[in-house]
């Protein structure tokens, strides 16, 4: 059969000697699509507001999607009966994935937690920009940012399409690492000494969920024989997923050095200790694990690497202390969770009735007016930030950074009505 519309000819192409940026405006500029930021661009889009999102991954999702962390914690209060502490998308989500069974609250260490199939997520995610008409720009690295009389004008980008100019009013560095608010050559923090881990999740399928061993006995095993299989981390867990025929796997604990090529070691390293894992989980309990296989691969988990300086640096005091800001935007009350030693996490669960807050000032630099941080690289100190960089909390900061910048239009952020924040944001500060 003869094929109408194939035409043979090719036409001969050549690059010109400085081929044309490509130049998008918009009115909000979120960089970053992890749930932070994802939070921030249909925030920003719900309020009429033209969003571009951008993320250096060929995909949107960050973390949440691509590393595969599985649940959504920290939006919830502590103990069974724990009250949801953050809205917005966390509504939307807990309705839409949960009417497909692709997502499921049930109790995780010391409250509800949302459990999730990583896959539909990633195309919830989707879909939503598709739907509020926000434009993605994916595969896209930050280059350079124009800084000009305190205000971020432009962002030069990468793709492997050319490179691409994005003007806008209000910025959100989203990017986990504070990479735009380094790029603008503002101040940022990093550990003064140590590593905190992160972790090379994975997928595994064929496991007997019936015969899976608690989180307790998998850890208590580990101490027991886990040098035995030359594993790095000494606790864990396998907790199954959605649907019951998957589930995650977190017993790694590998360095995310912010030198490139140290980097791109780590995350080979890290499926080696993840691969460890599995001939340990098949070996040690054979009836839940023992025709297991690895379905999938996160990519590299990365905790913490490289913050901002903000207005507020959030202490460990302040939490423990559950300070409610008079400029709080995000509230949690999920443990201390430091991941600073090779051999295992150091856990500080709070009471049931705690509660511990974000202020705005943790979100914004001091020398940039339209620029808001948001998700896991805002100000704080370690100890402070291992609590409050979960997805439930990430969720509230991307909203607050869409709404103190729609607030802020061509003024500052540092100038907005801290009372008409609270007013837009306040079903993730009260009850
Ligand atoms: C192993 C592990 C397990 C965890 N477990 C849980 C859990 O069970 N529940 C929970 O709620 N939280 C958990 N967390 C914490 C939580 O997952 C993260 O803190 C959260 O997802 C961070 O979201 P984010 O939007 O701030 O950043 P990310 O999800 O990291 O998104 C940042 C995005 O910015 C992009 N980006 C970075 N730099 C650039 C650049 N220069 N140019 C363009 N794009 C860039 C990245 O590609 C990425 O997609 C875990 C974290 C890890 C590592």
């Amino acid at each position: 059969m003869q094929n109408q519309a194939f035409r043979p000819e090719t036409r001969v192409v050549r690059r010109r000697d400085a081929p044309a940026l490509r130049e998008h405006r918009a009115d909000l500029c979120v960089v970053g699509a992890g749930i932070s930021g994802v939070s921030a661009a249909i925030e920003g889009a719900r309020l009429g507001r033209n969003v571009i999102l951008i993320d250096g991954l060929p995909a949107l999702g960050g973390q949440a999607v691509h590393s595969i962390i599985g649940m959504i914690v920290g939006l919830f209060g502590n103990g069974p009966n724990g009250k949801q502490l953050t809205h917005g998308i966390a509504d939307d989500l807990l309705r839409d994935l949960g009417s497909t069974g692709d997502l499921e609250v049930r109790m995780g260490g010391v409250s509800p937690n949302a459990f999730y199939n990583e896959v539909a997520l990633g195309r919830w995610v989707e879909r939503k920009i598709l739907e509020l008409k926000i434009t993605p720009l994916v595969g896209a690295i930050l280059r350079h940012v124009h800084l000009e009389r305190r205000r971020v004008a432009a962002l030069e980008l990468a793709t492997r399409y050319g490179d691409v100019v994005v003007r806008a009013a209000g910025f959100v560095d989203a990017t986990g690492d504070a990479a735009l608010v380094w790029q603008a050559g503002l101040d940022c923090r990093e550990p003064a000494e140590g590593v905190i881990y992160g972790s090379q999740m994975m997928v595994i399928e064929n496991f007997d969920d019936a015969h899976r061993p608690t989180r307790e006995e998998i850890s208590a095993r580990i101490r027991d024989r886990g040098e035995h299989y030359g594993m790095t981390r000494r606790d864990g867990f396998a907790m199954s997923l959605p649907g019951g025929h998957t589930a995650i796997v977190n017993m790694t604990h590998v360095e995310n050095p912010l030198d490139p090529f140290g980097a791109s070691q780590k995350g080979i390293e890290g499926k080696e200790q993840a691969d460890r894992t599995m001939v340990f989980l098949r070996s040690e309990f054979p009836e839940a694990f023992g025709a297991a296989s690895v379905r999938a691969y996160g990519l590299p988990g990365i905790r913490q690497t490289r913050w901002i300086v903000g207005s507020h640096h959030l202490t460990v005091e302040e939490v423990r202390q559950g300070v409610k800001f008079a400029d709080a935007i995000a509230r949690t009350a999920w443990p201390l969770e430091q991941h600073h030693h090779a051999e295992g996490y150091v856990w500080e669960p709070f009471a049931e009735d705690h509660v511990h807050y974000v202020p705005f000032g943790s979100l914004t630099p001091p020398g940039a007016d339209n620029l808001v941080a948001a998700g896991r690289c805002i100000d704080g100190d370690a100890t402070a930030l291992s609590s409050v960089r979960v997805m439930g909390p990430c969720i509230a900061m991307g909203a607050a950074a869409a709404h103190a910048l729609d607030l802020a239009g061509t003024g500052s952020v540092h100038q907005i009505d801290p009372a008409a924040l609270r007013r837009r944001i306040r079903a993730n500060i009260e009850d």
